[in-house]
Protein backbone atom coordinates (compact mmCIF):
# COMPACT_ATOMS: atom_id res chain seq x y z
CA UNK A 1 0.00 0.00 0.00
CA UNK A 2 1.20 3.16 -0.64
CA UNK A 3 1.62 5.96 2.06
CA UNK A 4 -1.32 7.91 0.31
CA UNK A 5 -3.19 4.80 0.93
CA UNK A 6 -2.16 4.10 4.28
CA UNK A 7 -2.78 7.61 5.63
CA UNK A 8 -6.39 7.53 5.05
CA UNK A 9 -6.50 4.35 6.87
CA UNK A 10 -6.19 5.93 10.69
CA UNK A 11 -4.83 9.52 10.35
CA UNK A 12 -7.26 12.51 11.11
CA UNK A 13 -5.60 15.85 9.92
CA UNK A 14 -6.47 19.16 11.15
CA UNK A 15 -8.43 21.87 9.31
CA UNK A 16 -9.67 19.14 7.11
CA UNK A 17 -13.28 17.65 6.31
CA UNK A 18 -11.93 14.26 4.92
CA UNK A 19 -15.21 13.64 3.33
CA UNK A 20 -14.19 16.30 0.39
CA UNK A 21 -10.21 15.86 0.41
CA UNK A 22 -9.28 12.95 -0.46
CA UNK A 23 -5.30 12.64 -0.55
CA UNK A 24 -2.39 14.30 1.48
CA UNK A 25 1.07 14.55 -0.35
CA UNK A 26 3.57 12.34 1.48
CA UNK A 27 6.54 14.53 1.80
CA UNK A 28 9.85 12.13 2.49
CA UNK A 29 12.66 14.52 3.21
CA UNK A 30 13.15 18.53 3.48
CA UNK A 31 16.26 20.52 3.43
CA UNK A 32 16.70 24.67 2.89
CA UNK A 33 13.54 25.94 1.66
CA UNK A 34 12.85 23.40 -0.20
CA UNK A 35 10.42 19.63 0.49
CA UNK A 36 10.87 16.32 -1.14
CA UNK A 37 8.22 14.05 -2.27
CA UNK A 38 8.61 10.23 -2.87
CA UNK A 39 8.74 11.05 -6.56
CA UNK A 40 11.19 13.04 -6.23
CA UNK A 41 9.83 16.32 -6.97
CA UNK A 42 10.94 19.22 -5.23
CA UNK A 43 8.06 21.93 -3.46
CA UNK A 44 10.15 25.57 -2.73
CA UNK A 45 8.68 26.01 0.54
CA UNK A 46 7.04 29.46 0.27
CA UNK A 47 5.53 29.80 4.22
CA UNK A 48 8.19 28.15 6.16
CA UNK A 49 5.45 25.30 6.78
CA UNK A 50 3.38 27.79 8.56
CA UNK A 51 6.53 30.41 9.76
CA UNK A 52 8.45 27.56 12.10
CA UNK A 53 11.47 26.86 9.89
CA UNK A 54 12.39 30.40 9.31
CA UNK A 55 16.81 29.21 9.01
CA UNK A 56 15.31 26.39 6.76
CA UNK A 57 14.49 22.90 7.09
CA UNK A 58 17.08 20.74 8.63
CA UNK A 59 19.39 23.42 9.51
CA UNK A 60 22.78 22.10 9.82
CA UNK A 61 23.46 24.66 12.82
CA UNK A 62 20.29 23.97 14.53
CA UNK A 63 20.54 20.02 13.91
CA UNK A 64 24.09 19.63 15.83
CA UNK A 65 23.19 21.71 18.52
CA UNK A 66 20.08 19.50 18.96
CA UNK A 67 21.60 16.30 18.49
CA UNK A 68 24.53 17.44 21.16
CA UNK A 69 21.59 18.30 23.59
CA UNK A 70 19.74 15.01 23.04
CA UNK A 71 23.31 13.03 24.25
CA UNK A 72 23.49 14.90 27.15
CA UNK A 73 20.08 15.76 29.19
CA UNK A 74 16.71 15.15 27.02
CA UNK A 75 14.10 15.81 29.76
CA UNK A 76 13.78 16.56 32.94
CA UNK A 77 10.57 18.15 35.11
CA UNK A 78 11.15 21.65 35.17
CA UNK A 79 9.02 22.27 38.63
CA UNK A 80 11.86 21.62 41.25
CA UNK A 81 14.72 20.72 38.85
CA UNK A 82 16.59 23.64 36.20
CA UNK A 83 19.07 23.70 33.53
CA UNK A 84 21.89 25.00 31.67
CA UNK A 85 19.52 24.95 27.90
CA UNK A 86 16.59 26.90 29.77
CA UNK A 87 18.93 29.41 31.51
CA UNK A 88 21.08 30.23 28.50
CA UNK A 89 17.70 30.50 26.29
CA UNK A 90 16.26 33.49 28.47
CA UNK A 91 19.25 35.44 29.15
CA UNK A 92 19.99 35.21 25.15
CA UNK A 93 15.89 36.05 24.55
CA UNK A 94 15.77 38.99 27.04
CA UNK A 95 18.53 40.47 25.51
CA UNK A 96 16.45 41.36 22.93
CA UNK A 97 13.19 41.47 24.43
CA UNK A 98 11.47 45.03 24.94
CA UNK A 99 13.46 46.10 27.53
CA UNK A 100 10.98 45.79 30.43
CA UNK A 101 10.37 42.27 29.82
CA UNK A 102 11.88 39.84 32.80
CA UNK A 103 10.83 36.61 33.09
CA UNK A 104 9.87 33.89 30.40
CA UNK A 105 7.46 31.25 31.04
CA UNK A 106 7.53 28.29 29.17
CA UNK A 107 4.68 25.93 27.31
CA UNK A 108 3.90 23.92 23.96
CA UNK A 109 2.49 25.90 21.75
CA UNK A 110 0.65 29.06 20.45
CA UNK A 111 -2.26 28.47 21.92
CA UNK A 112 -1.24 27.74 25.16
CA UNK A 113 1.50 30.56 24.86
CA UNK A 114 -1.93 32.73 24.73
CA UNK A 115 -3.99 30.66 27.00
CA UNK A 116 -1.03 31.39 30.07
CA UNK A 117 -0.94 34.76 29.18
CA UNK A 118 -4.79 35.36 29.43
CA UNK A 119 -5.14 33.17 32.58
CA UNK A 120 -1.44 35.55 34.08
CA UNK A 121 -2.99 38.53 33.20
CA UNK A 122 -6.78 37.85 35.10
CA UNK A 123 -4.79 35.96 38.36
CA UNK A 124 -2.86 39.84 37.78
CA UNK A 125 -5.79 40.80 38.90
CA UNK A 126 -7.12 38.30 41.36
CA UNK A 127 -3.76 38.84 43.12
CA UNK A 128 -4.38 42.39 43.92
CA UNK A 129 -7.83 41.99 44.63
CA UNK A 130 -9.88 42.56 41.92
CA UNK A 131 -12.27 40.62 39.90
CA UNK A 132 -11.73 41.31 36.19
CA UNK A 133 -12.69 38.67 33.75
CA UNK A 134 -13.46 40.59 30.65
CA UNK A 135 -10.96 40.41 27.87
CA UNK A 136 -10.73 42.80 24.59
CA UNK A 137 -9.88 41.48 21.30
CA UNK A 138 -9.44 42.87 17.98
CA UNK A 139 -12.33 41.95 15.15
CA UNK A 140 -11.06 38.93 13.17
CA UNK A 141 -8.18 37.78 15.16
CA UNK A 142 -6.77 34.52 15.79
CA UNK A 143 -4.44 33.39 18.78
CA UNK A 144 -5.33 29.62 18.58
CA UNK A 145 -7.50 26.55 19.45
CA UNK A 146 -7.67 26.13 23.03
CA UNK A 147 -10.81 27.63 25.17
CA UNK A 148 -9.51 31.04 26.07
CA UNK A 149 -7.52 31.45 22.72
CA UNK A 150 -10.11 30.37 20.87
CA UNK A 151 -12.85 33.05 23.28
CA UNK A 152 -10.10 35.46 21.94
CA UNK A 153 -10.18 34.40 18.20
CA UNK A 154 -12.90 36.51 16.25
CA UNK A 155 -12.70 34.29 13.18
CA UNK A 156 -16.03 31.89 14.14
CA UNK A 157 -15.07 29.73 10.85
CA UNK A 158 -13.43 27.68 13.13
CA UNK A 159 -15.18 28.03 16.05
CA UNK A 160 -19.33 27.70 15.73
CA UNK A 161 -19.91 25.07 17.56
CA UNK A 162 -17.93 26.12 20.94
CA UNK A 163 -19.10 29.92 20.81
CA UNK A 164 -21.27 29.32 23.76
CA UNK A 165 -18.69 28.23 25.89
CA UNK A 166 -16.39 31.29 25.64
CA UNK A 167 -15.03 33.46 28.45
CA UNK A 168 -16.25 36.56 27.87
CA UNK A 169 -14.20 39.27 25.02
CA UNK A 170 -15.40 42.06 24.06
CA UNK A 171 -14.29 42.90 20.19
CA UNK A 172 -12.98 45.78 19.24
CA UNK A 173 -12.24 47.06 15.20
CA UNK A 174 -8.95 47.06 13.97
CA UNK A 175 -7.65 50.69 13.98
CA UNK A 176 -6.88 52.68 10.75
CA UNK A 177 -6.85 56.32 10.16
CA UNK A 178 -10.43 56.44 9.35
CA UNK A 179 -11.98 54.88 12.46
CA UNK A 180 -8.44 55.17 14.92
CA UNK A 181 -11.03 58.27 17.47
CA UNK A 182 -14.24 55.87 17.03
CA UNK A 183 -12.32 52.94 18.18
CA UNK A 184 -10.58 54.64 20.91
CA UNK A 185 -14.03 56.38 22.37
CA UNK A 186 -15.05 52.21 22.56
CA UNK A 187 -12.32 50.99 24.18
CA UNK A 188 -12.99 53.59 26.72
CA UNK A 189 -16.62 52.73 27.17
CA UNK A 190 -15.79 49.03 27.21
CA UNK A 191 -13.09 50.11 30.11
CA UNK A 192 -15.90 52.02 31.79
CA UNK A 193 -18.42 49.45 31.29
CA UNK A 194 -17.04 46.03 32.08
CA UNK A 195 -14.37 44.78 34.13
CA UNK A 196 -11.52 44.29 31.71
CA UNK A 197 -8.60 42.41 32.69
CA UNK A 198 -6.41 42.43 28.99
CA UNK A 199 -6.52 43.59 25.60
CA UNK A 200 -4.66 40.50 23.59
CA UNK A 201 -3.68 41.50 19.50
CA UNK A 202 -1.80 40.60 17.08
CA UNK A 203 0.83 43.40 16.49
CA UNK A 204 0.79 44.60 12.89
CA UNK A 205 -0.37 41.57 11.26
CA UNK A 206 -3.60 39.36 11.64
CA UNK A 207 -1.86 36.63 10.08
CA UNK A 208 -4.68 33.96 9.88
CA UNK A 209 -7.31 37.01 8.86
CA UNK A 210 -5.38 37.07 5.45
CA UNK A 211 -2.47 38.75 6.18
CA UNK A 212 -4.34 41.92 7.31
CA UNK A 213 -1.63 44.89 8.22
CA UNK A 214 -2.41 47.95 10.30
CA UNK A 215 -0.24 50.95 11.32
CA UNK A 216 1.72 50.80 14.40
CA UNK A 217 0.77 54.60 15.66
CA UNK A 218 -2.59 53.26 15.52
CA UNK A 219 -1.98 50.27 18.38
CA UNK A 220 0.13 52.83 20.14
CA UNK A 221 -2.61 55.23 20.88
CA UNK A 222 -4.89 52.06 21.86
CA UNK A 223 -1.72 50.49 24.08
CA UNK A 224 -1.31 53.90 25.69
CA UNK A 225 -4.82 54.12 26.43
CA UNK A 226 -4.44 50.56 28.30
CA UNK A 227 -1.66 51.59 30.45
CA UNK A 228 -3.40 54.15 31.66
CA UNK A 229 -6.63 51.79 32.70
CA UNK A 230 -4.49 49.42 34.01
CA UNK A 231 -5.70 46.89 31.48
CA UNK A 232 -2.55 44.34 31.01
CA UNK A 233 -1.69 44.13 26.84
CA UNK A 234 -0.90 40.98 25.41
CA UNK A 235 1.47 41.05 22.13
CA UNK A 236 0.58 37.90 20.37
CA UNK A 237 3.69 37.52 18.61
CA UNK A 238 3.05 33.73 17.50
CA UNK A 239 3.59 34.70 14.12
CA UNK A 240 5.29 38.10 13.82
CA UNK A 241 8.39 37.01 16.36
CA UNK A 242 11.59 36.77 15.42
CA UNK A 243 12.55 38.96 12.19
CA UNK A 244 9.25 38.49 10.41
CA UNK A 245 8.44 41.84 10.41
CA UNK A 246 12.23 43.38 9.80
CA UNK A 247 12.77 44.19 13.29
CA UNK A 248 13.24 41.41 15.55
CA UNK A 249 9.10 41.26 16.82
CA UNK A 250 6.74 43.49 15.87
CA UNK A 251 6.18 44.85 18.94
CA UNK A 252 9.71 47.39 18.85
CA UNK A 253 7.87 49.30 15.92
CA UNK A 254 5.99 50.64 18.85
CA UNK A 255 6.51 52.89 21.64
CA UNK A 256 4.12 51.23 24.09
CA UNK A 257 5.50 47.65 24.95
CA UNK A 258 3.40 45.18 25.94
CA UNK A 259 3.03 43.55 29.48
CA UNK A 260 2.74 40.12 28.22
CA UNK A 261 4.27 38.56 24.80
CA UNK A 262 3.76 35.34 23.53
CA UNK A 263 5.90 33.36 21.28
CA UNK A 264 6.02 29.94 19.46
CA UNK A 265 6.65 29.09 15.67
CA UNK A 266 9.65 29.85 14.48
CA UNK A 267 11.24 30.66 18.28
CA UNK A 268 12.49 26.59 18.04
CA UNK A 269 13.66 26.90 14.14
CA UNK A 270 10.83 24.42 13.12
CA UNK A 271 12.37 21.94 14.89
CA UNK A 272 10.05 20.96 17.87
CA UNK A 273 6.94 22.51 19.05
CA UNK A 274 7.50 25.15 22.48
CA UNK A 275 5.88 27.67 23.24
CA UNK A 276 7.25 31.13 25.79
CA UNK A 277 4.99 33.62 27.47
CA UNK A 278 7.15 36.66 28.70
CA UNK A 279 5.98 39.02 31.21
CA UNK A 280 7.43 42.29 32.65
CA UNK A 281 8.76 42.80 36.51
CA UNK A 282 5.37 44.06 37.29
CA UNK A 283 3.14 41.50 36.24
CA UNK A 284 5.32 38.69 37.85
CA UNK A 285 5.28 40.81 41.03
CA UNK A 286 1.76 40.62 41.09
CA UNK A 287 2.68 36.75 42.06
CA UNK A 288 5.15 36.85 44.81
CA UNK A 289 3.50 36.41 47.86
CA UNK A 290 4.21 34.35 51.38
CA UNK A 291 0.93 32.98 49.94
CA UNK A 292 1.40 29.71 47.72
CA UNK A 293 -2.50 30.32 46.80
CA UNK A 294 -0.66 33.56 44.95
CA UNK A 295 1.12 31.60 42.49
CA UNK A 296 1.17 30.71 39.05
CA UNK A 297 -0.43 27.16 38.85
CA UNK A 298 -0.18 26.34 35.40
CA UNK A 299 2.25 23.67 33.94
CA UNK A 300 3.35 21.05 30.84
CA UNK A 301 4.88 17.97 31.02
CA UNK A 302 7.18 19.01 28.87
CA UNK A 303 8.40 22.71 30.49
CA UNK A 304 11.56 23.85 29.16
CA UNK A 305 12.04 20.79 27.48
CA UNK A 306 16.05 20.88 27.08
CA UNK A 307 16.01 19.65 23.32
CA UNK A 308 13.39 22.42 22.69
CA UNK A 309 15.32 24.86 24.52
CA UNK A 310 18.25 24.06 22.51
CA UNK A 311 16.78 24.64 19.25
CA UNK A 312 15.53 27.78 20.22
CA UNK A 313 19.22 29.03 21.23
CA UNK A 314 20.26 27.90 18.25
CA UNK A 315 17.74 29.84 16.41
CA UNK A 316 18.24 32.99 18.46
CA UNK A 317 22.41 32.67 17.00
CA UNK A 318 21.30 32.13 13.45
CA UNK A 319 18.96 35.19 13.75
CA UNK A 320 21.55 37.47 15.27
CA UNK A 321 24.31 36.72 12.41
CA UNK A 322 24.80 38.89 9.88
CA UNK A 323 24.02 36.64 7.25
CA UNK A 324 20.38 35.87 8.40
CA UNK A 325 19.92 39.77 8.65
CA UNK A 326 21.32 40.05 5.27
CA UNK A 327 19.30 37.28 4.34
CA UNK A 328 16.23 39.23 5.98
CA UNK A 329 17.04 42.61 3.71
CA UNK A 330 17.48 40.38 0.46
CA UNK A 331 13.96 38.88 0.91
CA UNK A 332 12.43 42.90 1.91
CA UNK A 333 14.32 44.02 -1.22
CA UNK A 334 12.97 41.16 -3.41
CA UNK A 335 9.32 41.78 -2.16
CA UNK A 336 9.40 45.50 -3.06
CA UNK A 337 10.93 45.00 -6.82
CA UNK A 338 8.46 42.32 -6.99
CA UNK A 339 5.60 44.41 -6.07
CA UNK A 340 6.80 47.23 -8.41
CA UNK A 341 6.61 44.98 -11.14
CA UNK A 342 3.47 43.42 -11.16
CA UNK A 343 1.90 46.90 -10.47
CA UNK A 344 3.43 47.77 -13.76
CA UNK A 345 1.52 44.31 -15.77
CA UNK A 346 -1.23 45.14 -17.80
CA UNK A 347 -3.42 42.24 -16.14
CA UNK A 348 -2.56 44.43 -12.67
CA UNK A 349 -6.06 46.05 -12.44
CA UNK A 350 -8.37 43.47 -13.88
CA UNK A 351 -6.60 40.68 -11.38
CA UNK A 352 -5.15 42.45 -8.40
CA UNK A 353 -7.16 43.89 -5.33
CA UNK A 354 -4.64 45.25 -3.31
CA UNK A 355 -0.74 44.03 -2.01
CA UNK A 356 0.65 44.68 1.18
CA UNK A 357 4.13 44.47 2.91
CA UNK A 358 5.92 44.16 6.21
CA UNK A 359 9.52 42.86 6.64
CA UNK A 360 9.54 39.43 4.93
CA UNK A 361 5.90 38.97 4.75
CA UNK A 362 4.05 39.51 1.30
CA UNK A 363 0.15 39.48 0.77
CA UNK A 364 -1.98 40.20 -2.18
CA UNK A 365 -5.27 40.06 -2.67
CA UNK A 366 -6.71 38.38 -5.84
CA UNK A 367 -10.21 40.26 -7.62
CA UNK A 368 -12.39 37.41 -6.88
CA UNK A 369 -15.08 36.11 -5.00
CA UNK A 370 -14.25 32.80 -3.44
CA UNK A 371 -14.61 30.98 0.26
CA UNK A 372 -11.67 30.39 2.83
CA UNK A 373 -11.74 26.77 2.27
CA UNK A 374 -13.82 26.39 -1.17
CA UNK A 375 -12.89 24.60 -4.52
CA UNK A 376 -11.04 27.47 -6.26
CA UNK A 377 -8.65 28.26 -3.26
CA UNK A 378 -7.76 24.31 -3.74
CA UNK A 379 -7.20 25.04 -7.48
CA UNK A 380 -5.05 27.72 -6.58
CA UNK A 381 -3.43 25.61 -4.10
CA UNK A 382 -2.93 23.38 -6.79
CA UNK A 383 -1.82 25.24 -9.70
CA UNK A 384 1.25 26.41 -7.42
CA UNK A 385 2.12 22.94 -6.66
CA UNK A 386 2.26 22.17 -9.82
CA UNK A 387 4.69 24.51 -10.76
CA UNK A 388 7.19 23.50 -7.93
CA UNK A 389 6.05 26.14 -5.17
CA UNK A 390 4.33 25.42 -1.92
CA UNK A 391 1.88 28.56 -0.39
CA UNK A 392 -1.14 28.28 1.14
CA UNK A 393 -3.97 30.85 0.31
CA UNK A 394 -6.25 32.10 2.72
CA UNK A 395 -9.27 32.36 0.62
CA UNK A 396 -8.37 35.00 -2.26
CA UNK A 397 -5.14 36.33 -0.74
CA UNK A 398 -2.23 34.70 -1.68
CA UNK A 399 1.14 35.01 0.68
CA UNK A 400 4.73 34.68 1.29
CA UNK A 401 6.46 33.99 4.39
CA UNK A 402 9.69 32.33 2.94
CA UNK A 403 12.75 31.24 5.33
CA UNK A 404 15.15 33.97 5.65
CA UNK A 405 17.70 31.14 3.69
CA UNK A 406 15.78 30.87 0.84
CA UNK A 407 17.57 31.86 -2.40
CA UNK A 408 17.36 34.91 -4.69
CA UNK A 409 16.24 32.36 -7.53
CA UNK A 410 13.93 30.55 -5.31
CA UNK A 411 12.21 33.54 -4.85
CA UNK A 412 12.03 34.16 -8.37
CA UNK A 413 10.01 31.10 -8.98
CA UNK A 414 7.95 31.87 -6.67
CA UNK A 415 6.58 35.01 -7.86
CA UNK A 416 6.61 33.76 -11.32
CA UNK A 417 4.67 31.54 -10.61
CA UNK A 418 2.37 33.91 -9.08
CA UNK A 419 2.62 36.02 -12.30
CA UNK A 420 1.49 33.10 -13.84
CA UNK A 421 -1.84 32.48 -12.00
CA UNK A 422 -2.64 36.29 -12.60
CA UNK A 423 -2.09 35.68 -16.60
CA UNK A 424 -4.40 32.77 -15.91
CA UNK A 425 -6.81 34.36 -13.97
CA UNK A 426 -6.88 37.41 -16.54
CA UNK A 427 -7.87 34.42 -19.52
CA UNK A 428 -10.58 32.81 -17.06
C1 LIG B 1 -0.33 29.96 14.86
C2 LIG B 1 -0.79 31.03 15.77
C3 LIG B 1 -1.34 30.73 17.02
C4 LIG B 1 -1.57 29.31 17.50
O1 LIG B 1 -0.39 28.60 17.61
P1 LIG B 1 -0.44 27.00 17.64
O2 LIG B 1 0.98 26.60 17.85
O3 LIG B 1 -0.97 26.57 16.31
O4 LIG B 1 -1.32 26.60 18.76
C5 LIG B 1 -1.72 31.78 17.83
N1 LIG B 1 -1.56 33.05 17.44
C6 LIG B 1 -1.02 33.38 16.25
C7 LIG B 1 -0.88 34.82 15.88
C8 LIG B 1 -0.64 32.39 15.36
O5 LIG B 1 -0.12 32.70 14.17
Amino acid sequence: MSLIERDKKHLWHPLTQHQLQADFLPIIKAKGALLYDENGNSYIDGIASWYTSMYGHCNDYVLAKVTEQMQQLDQIVFAGFTHQPAIKLSEALIEILPDNHQKIFFSDNGSTANEVALKMAIQYHHNRGHKRQTIVAFENAFHGDTFGAMSASGLSVYNGPFADYFIEVKRIAVPNKDNINEVLTQLKSIFADYQVAAFIYEPLVQGANAMHMYEAQYLDMILAQCKQANIISIADEVMTGFGKTGKNFASDFMQNKPDIMCLSKSLTAGFVPMAITTCTKKVYQAFLSDSVAKAFFHAHTYTANPIACAAALAGLTLLKSTEIQSNICMIIAAHQDFDKKIKQLPIYNSTVAASRQLGVIYALDLKIKMQRYGQKRSQIYDFFMRKGVCLRPLGKTIYIVPPYVIKADELKQIYAAIIDLLTSNSKA
